[in-house]
Parts: structure tokens; sequence; C-alpha cells
């Protein structure tokens, strides 16, 4: 089984290696002793964990030399005894550098804990791309989530993701996130996700059953709308944080996570090699859906404007002037004011999200105008391809590069963090459906 953890892969992990025996070596196994042998297996494929973070200058090294304008950079501190130890890691393969400039300015950040011996967690910038899939821009691995490591991740971030009002930021409501936001990125959006938002609400509003009433909200309003209503009406948020987009931060995160999974527990340049893997496979798996399209416009795209056209056939419109409508519900009378010039609504969804409303779209079948050219180009193929046209390379063996000496002779050992004896939590560290919402962030 050794071959399957070779070349940096994360393996089977082992409640799938007794299965895996039975069916290909007729040979039955417990699951203690699959799980000791896979133990065995990766150490001896991937190194020990104290290796592989000697090795990991050198990685970085690689992976630039076969993706020039990639950003790798090591923050080490120094240890009572004067040595050289481990403290952050951060990459940005170029590919998604590149890409990003093409994506609308939405980033999710999030932090994950790490399964190794030396714990620490995985902190995560992606964006979303236009058949609404995660887009990853950069990864870190820290030694622990605080405002320091957070504040050097955004640090880093900045030389990729330029600050502005036309940014948004979206994360869970860790503080620690707040805190580095504002100091790198303090003119952007801060939204926090939504179903953060609906716990929170629950958890302060149990009684008055506000949750539903946040969850319709998000229905109607496909997020762009509700922060401002939410910060006006239930929970008085402060400035800044609004909800912007339809993008349901917690999706992003919480799939980027899950792919995450089988290298959460492998030494630290064992997880950086899986990351850039997965990079380069999803780049390649989606330039292939790219050219199957028949059409200008993506899968998931297509899907919801099909759900929009639907919904829009109940709507009654009337015009005002040659763009402007008043399209209303035909059962209650109740509507929204389109324009169809300046792309919006006055249900916010249009002008927010770039994608036609179930009322533009009844606007637009009004004049019979084709709904598509509604569709921001963010949501069209031709800017997909750009975002997802980066190839990502393999690494060469740093044995067959001349490795510069202040890159081969550091000596790094791993972080002063160790995890203590016993099962690491498997879950996202923060939800406030577990703990109790912290008064001063509501
Ligand atoms: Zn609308």
């Amino acid at each position: 089984m050794r071959s399957k953890y070779e070349r940096l892969q994360a393996g089977p992990r082992a409640s799938e290696l007794p299965e895996m025996l039975r069916s290909e070596f007729l040979f039955t196994a417990t699951y203690w002793k699959c799980w000791k042998a896979k133990e065995l297996a990766t150490v001896a494929a991937q190194g020990t964990e104290e290796s592989s973070y000697k090795l990991l200058p050198k990685y970085f090294y690689v992976v630039k030399y076969a993706n020039p304008g990639s950003i790798t950079d090591i923050k080490t501190e120094k240890d009572d005894k004067g040595q050289t130890r481990f403290k952050y890691a951060f990459m940005a393969l170029k590919a998604c550098i590149d890409g990003w400039k093409h994506l609308r300015k939405v980033i999710v950040v999030d932090g994950t804990h790490m399964f190794g011996k030396y714990k620490g967690c995985l902190l995560t910038a992606s964006g979303q791309d236009a058949n609404f899939q995660v887009f990853p821009i950069a990864f870190a691995v820290v030694d622990n989530e605080t405002n320091e490591s957070w504040s050097w991740f955004f640090e880093k971030l900045t030389e990729i993701v330029v600050d502005g009002s036309d940014l948004s930021i979206v994360s869970d409501r860790a503080n620690q996130i707040c805190v580095a936001k504002d100091k790198w990125y303090p003119l952007s959006h801060h939204g926090c996700c939504l179903v953060h938002l609906q716990r929170n609400v629950d958890a302060k509003f149990k009684k008055r059953n506000h949750k539903q009433m946040v969850g319709r909200a998000a229905e109607v309003f496909k997020i762009s709308a509700v922060g401002i209503i939410l910060r006006r009406s239930i929970l008085g948020i402060g400035q800044g944080h609004t909800l912007r987009y339809n993008l349901m931060s917690s999706n992003i995160a919480e799939s980027l996570n899950k792919a995450l999974v089988p290298a959460r527990d492998s030494p630290v340049m064992a997880l950086f090699e899986f990351i850039r893997r997965m990079i380069s496979r999803w780049f390649v798996s989606r330039q292939r859906k790219i050219s199957k399209m028949s059409g200008e416009i993506p899968p998931a795209v297509d899907e919801l404007m099909e759900n929009n056209i639907e919904d829009a056939r109940a709507y009654a419109v009337m015009p005002l002037s040659a763009f402007e409508f008043e399209v209303t519900l035909k059962t209650t009378g109740f509507g929204s004011s389109v324009n169809l010039e300046t792309r919006s609504c006055t249900c916010l969804e249009f002008q927010k999200v770039g994608i036609p409303c179930r009322h533009a779209i009844a606007a637009a079948m009004f004049r019979d105008l084709q709904h598509s050219e509604f569709i921001a180009d963010a949501y069209l193929k031709k800017t997909w391809n750009e975002t997802t046209k980066g190839v990502t390379l393999p690494v060469p063996d740093p044995q067959d590069l001349f490795i510069p000496s202040e890159v081969s002779d550091l000596i790094m050992l791993p972080p002063k963090t160790k995890r203590p004896p016993g099962r690491p939590p498997t879950k996202r560290k923060r939800s406030a459906g577990e703990i109790p919402v912290r008064p001063n962030l509501i």
C-alpha cells in the first residue's frame, strides 16, 4: 500500500484500507492494524513531520521555479536556545493570482484546524468563479489562530488582493479576522456569513423566531439586501458589517475545507503539495467543462436563470418609460421597479449580483429582449475561461536543481506548539450553534 502514499499524495484513509485489502489482496486486517500501517507508510513516503518542516523552504523554491510569479513566504522565530523554528508559511500560485484579477471582488477567508502532531491552522482565501465554484486564492499554515497570524496572512494577501471600496471580505465573525481586516483592508466591506449570522440570530432571538425571518429574507434577497435590513431592524450590527453579493460564503469555505480534509493530517510540505495538485486538477477540469459549453452561460448561472425565468411568469409588467418598468406580483399587486438601462431593481438583486432578478426578466420578456444580454460579464464563458486558464506545473525534484545556499542551508525546526494527547477536534472550531454568542459581536 505504500505506493498509494507516495508522490506526496494524501493516500487512502485508514478506514478505507480494510476494504481495499479485502478486495485487492483477499486479506483481512483490523482497523487499528491498518491505521498503524498507514502511519508507517506515510512516514516512509512523505517523511516525518519534522523533516517536512526542514524541507519546506526547498519545496517553496521549486514551486516557484516551476511556476514563476507564485508567491510564497515563511516566517520563523528563534526559540530559547536560539534555534530557528517554523511560525507561518504562505503560498499563492501564479494561476490563482492571475485568475483572481477576473473574479468578482469578493473573497471568503476562513481558518481550519490541522490534525497533525504540531497542530496549527490552515488559513484560506478564496473567491467564487463564473460558475459559482470555489476559486482558491491563497493558503497559509500558521502555528495558531491569533490576531498576529491573521494579520500576517492579510498582509501577504495585500500583494494579490488590493484593498478598495469595491472589495468585499466575507468571513464568519471571528474577532481576529475583523482586527486584521481593519488593519490591512480598511476600505473594503466586511460581511459575515449567512449561516453564522442565522445561528447568531437563532441564539439571540430564540423565542421571537427571527431565524426564519432571516432565512426568508435571504431567500428573497439572495443575501444582498439582508445586511441592510438586519442592521437596521434586528441585530444593530455596527457599520461595515454588510452582506454583499450572492456569495454563500459558508458554502465556499466549507466545500474548500471538505476538499482539504484528506491532507489535514499530512506533514506541512505534503499539505502544500496536496493543495498545488488540487488546484492544478480543478483548473484542468473547469477548462474541460468550458470546452464542452455550447452557449456563453456557464451551467450554474444557466440554472439560476431558469429559476428566475420560472418565477418571472408570476409578474405583471407596466412600462413607465423605454427602460423603466413597474413589475408587480399578479396575486398580491406588490412589486419592484426595474430599470433595464442601469441594470437595477428595487429588490437590489439585479445590481448587486449582476444577474437579472425575476422582476428584470419579466421586464425583459415584456420588451422581447434576450435575458442573457443582462448577465454581467463576470458570469460569462469568456470570464470563466480567463479565470481558470492558468496552468500549474508539477514541482521538480530539488536534487535536480541548483538551490541557493540561503534556502538549502536554512535549518527550520517544527513550531513550538504540539498537539496535546487525545483525538483532535474534527469540526470547525467556531460555530455559533455550539458556543455562546459573544455579546460584543451582536
Ligand atoms: Zn428585482
